[in-house]
C-alpha cells in the first residue's frame, strides 16, 4: 500500500496534549472508562445475571464480575454469530465479528468488533503518529505500507466476519483518518487489497519503486511482513525492473485482471532510466545490507511491532535498513488496544507500550516468579490490580474490559512495568502466558525459547555465516518420557551444513532449558532442521484458513492440536539430531 503522507487535518501537538491530559488523570479516566462500559451494556444479559444492580464503579465490578477467558465468552459469542440480536454481551447490537490469529493452537478465535474498537484503534494510530513524527518528521510524500486485509465472509446469523485490520481498514473511520494524518491513499489499493497475496506483495514493491522519491517511511504490522517482502525482492528485483523497463507488468506474476489495470496505469508506459537506476542500486550492495534507503532515500524509518514473537526479525530487519531507524509500533489485540509507543527512538529490543487510559478497563494479576532470571513462568496469583496500582519491575498477566463485550477478560499476555508516563504504567510485552513448551514441572516461556535459539545461532551458525530464518517448538508426548522438539529453518540447505554444527546446535538448544542436569522427566531435545521454504508453508497454511499475512505470527510453539501445522513441519523435515548434551 502506497499512501500520501501529510497535508490532512492533522495535529500532533492537540494529540500529545490530550494524552497527556488523560495520562496524567488515569486513577479518574479509568473509573470513568468503566462506568461508560458498564453504563452502554448494562442491559446486556452476562452483565444482567452478575447482580451489578447499576452499581459502575470499580470495587463494585470486581465484587460481582468474574475474571474470564475466552472459553467464558464463547457460548455468548456463538449465540451472537449465529444470529441472536439481544443485547446478549453488549448493549448496542452487534455488527460485525474479528477473527483472532489462532497461531498457536490452530483454531481462530470469534470475538465481537463494534465502532468503538474502530474509534479506539484510530486513537491509538494518532498518538503513535504524534509521538513518532515528533521525533522523526516526515515530508510531503508517501508511506509503502504491507499492509493486507483478509477475505470476509457472512456468518449463520448473517454478521460479517474478518480479522479486526480488515474490519478496522474497511471502515470509513479509518479512512478519514488516513486522509487526516497521511492524505488520501494512492488509487490502487482498493484492489491490491482484494488480490491474492503474492500480487500483492509484487505490486506493493513495484509501486515502491516507481514512486521511489517520494517514500518517507516503510511499514506493515509485524516486522515479519517488511522482511518477507524484502526476501521475496531479492529473488524477483530483476522482473520488477524488467516491468519497469518495458512498462509492463508480468503477465506470470501478477493475473488479476483488476490489479493488472490499476498497476498499470501507474506504470505509464516503459522507464528503462528507473529500472537501470534501481538495477544499479540492487548491483552496488552487499548481500542487500541497507536496501530500503538504498531504494528509497527519503525514508526516515521503518515501523512496524517488533517486539514479542516479531523480536527474531529484527537483526534481519536491520541488515536490510542500513543505519535507518526501526520503531515499534504500538500493543494491542484483536480484543482491544492496550497502549502506544510514545518513546519512538528507543530501540525495539527495549520498547515499552504507554496504556491508554479511556480506551478500556485495565486490571493486572501479579504474577510472582520463581527467580529472577525466569522470564515469565510465572507461579501462584494474586488478587488483580487497577491499572495505576501497578510496580515498576513486576510481572502481571493483562486483563481488559472492553466496549466490546469483554469484561474481566484474561488476554493471556505477560507484560513488565517498565515505568510510569504521567500516573499510566509503561508495558514490556514478555510473552503470551499459554505459549509454553512445558513437559513436566519445567516452563520454558516464548522468550525463554528465543534466547535458547539467540544463543545456539551466536555459538554454533554465526561463524559458519548461517543464520536462522524462522523457528518453532512442539512438546512431543508420543515419546516416553516426553521430549521437547525445536525446528530449525536456515538460510542454506540443510544438507550443505556440517552435522557437528549441527548437533552443537542442538546440545546447546538442550542445555539451555530447564530441568539442570535432566531429571529423568525428559528426554534428550531434538532439533529438526527443515527444507528452505518450510515457513513459508506454514504461511499459506495459515492464509488458507483465512488469516491475513498482516497478522501471521510464525507460532513460536505448536500445540498438538494444530495437526495441519506439525504435518508441514513432518513433511519438510530434512536433518534430525538428538541431543548428546546430558550423555
Ligand atoms: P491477534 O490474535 O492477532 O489479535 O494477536 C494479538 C496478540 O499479538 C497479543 O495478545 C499479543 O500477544 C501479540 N501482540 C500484539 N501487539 C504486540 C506487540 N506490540 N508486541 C508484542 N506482541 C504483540
Amino acid at each position: 500500500m502506497l499512501e500520501k503522507k501529510q497535508g490532512g487535518n492533522f495535529s500532533g501537538e492537540n494529540v500529545i496534549a490530550e494524552f497527556d491530559r488523560l495520562t496524567r488523570d488515569a486513577a479518574n479516566v479509568q473509573r470513568e472508562t468503566l462506568r461508560r462500559i458498564l453504563a452502554e451494556n448494562g442491559a446486556a444479559e452476562y452483565l444482567q445475571g452478575l447482580g451489578l444492580a447499576g452499581r459502575t464503579d470499580p470495587g463494585s465490578f470486581r465484587a460481582c464480575v468474574p475474571l474470564a477467558t475466552h472459553a467464558d465468552f464463547e457460548p455468548y459469542i456463538n449465540r451472537i454469530v449465529d444470529g441472536d440480536a439481544t443485547p446478549v454481551l453488549t448493549g448496542k447490537p452487534v455488527t460485525s465479528i474479528s477473527l483472532s490469529s489462532g497461531t498457536t493452537q490452530g483454531k481462530r478465535k470469534y470475538l465481537l468488533f463494534n465502532d468503538e474498537l474502530v474509534k479506539s484503534t484510530m486513537q491509538i494510530y494518532r498518538t503513535s503518529y504524534a509521538f513518532r513524527n515528533r521525533e522523526f518528521p516526515v515530508e510531503n510524500g508517501k508511506a509503502l505500507q504491507f499492509i493486507y486485509s483478509s477475505r470476509q465472509f457472512t456468518t449463520k446469523g448473517g454478521l460479517t466476519a474478518t480479522t479486526a485490520t480488515t474490519n478496522v481498514y474497511r471502515s470509513e473511520a479509518f479512512k478519514a483518518t488516513m486522509r487526516d494524518v497521511q492524505s488520501q491513499c494512492c488509487s490502487p489499493d482498493e484492489v491490491i487489497f482484494g488480490a491474492d497475496f503474492a500480487q500483492s506483495l509484487y505490486c506493493h514493491l513495484l509501486c515502491g519503486l516507481l514512486r521511489a522519491g517520494e517514500v518517507q517511511m516503510v511499514s506493515a504490522t509485524f516486522a515479519h511482513s517488511v522482511v518477507l517482502a524484502f526476501q521475496t525482492f531479492e529473488r524477483v528485483w530483476e522482473e520488477l525492473c524488467a516491468d519497469i523497463r518495458r512498462g509492463e507488468l508480468s503477465p506470470i506474476r501478477v493475473t488479476s485482471p483488476a490489479v493488472r489495470q490499476a498497476v498499470s496505469a501507474l506504470l505509464a508506459g516503459p522507464n528503462p532510466e528507473l529500472a537501470d537506476a534501481v538495477a544499479r542500486k540492487c548491483a552496488g550492495l552487499s548481500n542487500w545490507y541497507g536496501v530500503i534507503p538504498a531504494l528509497w532515500p527519503n525514508a526516515k524509518y521503518v515501523y512496524g511491532i517488533m517486539t514479542g514473537s516479531m523480536e527474531h526479525y529484527v537483526k534481519k530487519l536491520r541488515h536490510y535498513a542500513g543505519g535507518l531507524p526501526l520503531i515499534a509500533a504500538e500493543y494491542g489485540a484483536s480484543e482491544g488496544w492496550i497502549g502506544a509507543n510514545v518513546e519512538p527512538a528507543v530501540p525495539p529490543e527495549c520498547a515499552t507500550f504507554t496504556v491508554l487510559p479511556d480506551i478500556g478497563y485495565f486490571e493486572f494479576i501479579p504474577l510472582r516468579r520463581s527467580s529472577p532470571d525466569d522470564a515469565c513462568c510465572c507461579h501462584g496469583e494474586a488478587e488483580p490490580v487497577g491499572l495505576t496500582d501497578v510496580a515498576v519491575g513486576e510481572h502481571y498477566e493483562v486483563v481488559m474490559t472492553t466496549f466490546a463485550g469483554l469484561y474481566r477478560y484474561r488476554l493471556g499476555d505477560v507484560v513488565q512495568v517498565a515505568g510510569f508516563h504521567n500516573a499510566t504504567p509503561k508495558l514490556k510485552f514478555v510473552c503470551r502466558r499459554n505459549l509454553m513448551l512445558s513437559i513436566n514441572i519445567d516452563k520454558n516461556s516464548e522468550q525463554d525459547l528465543q534466547l535458547a535459539v539467540d544463543t545456539a545461532a551466536a555459538k554454533f551458525l554465526a561463524v559458519e555465516k548461517l543464520e536462522v530464518v524462522d523457528y518453532t517448538s512442539h512438546a512431543d508426548m508420543s515419546s516416553d518420557p516426553a521430549h521437547y522438539v525445536i525446528f530449525f529453518e536456515l538460510n542454506a540447505a540443510a544438507t550443505d551444513v556440517a552435522a557437528d554444527v549441527l548437533q552443537g546446535c542442538c546440545d546447546e538448544l538442550d542445555r539451555s532449558f530447564a530441568d539442570p542436569g535432566r531429571s529423568g522427566a525428559i528426554s534428550p531435545l531434538e532439533l529438526r532442521v527443515l527444507q528452505r521454504g518450510t515457513f513459508q508453508k506454514v504461511l499459506r497454511h495459515y492464509l488458507a484458513m483465512g488469516s491475513p499475512v498482516s497478522q501471521f505470527k510464525s507460532p513460536r510453539c505448536v500445540a498438538r492440536s494444530n495437526a495441519g501445522v506439525l504435518q508441514i513441519l513432518a513433511g519438510n523435515t530434512a536433518k534430525v539430531f538428538f541431543s548428546a548434551a546430558y550423555d
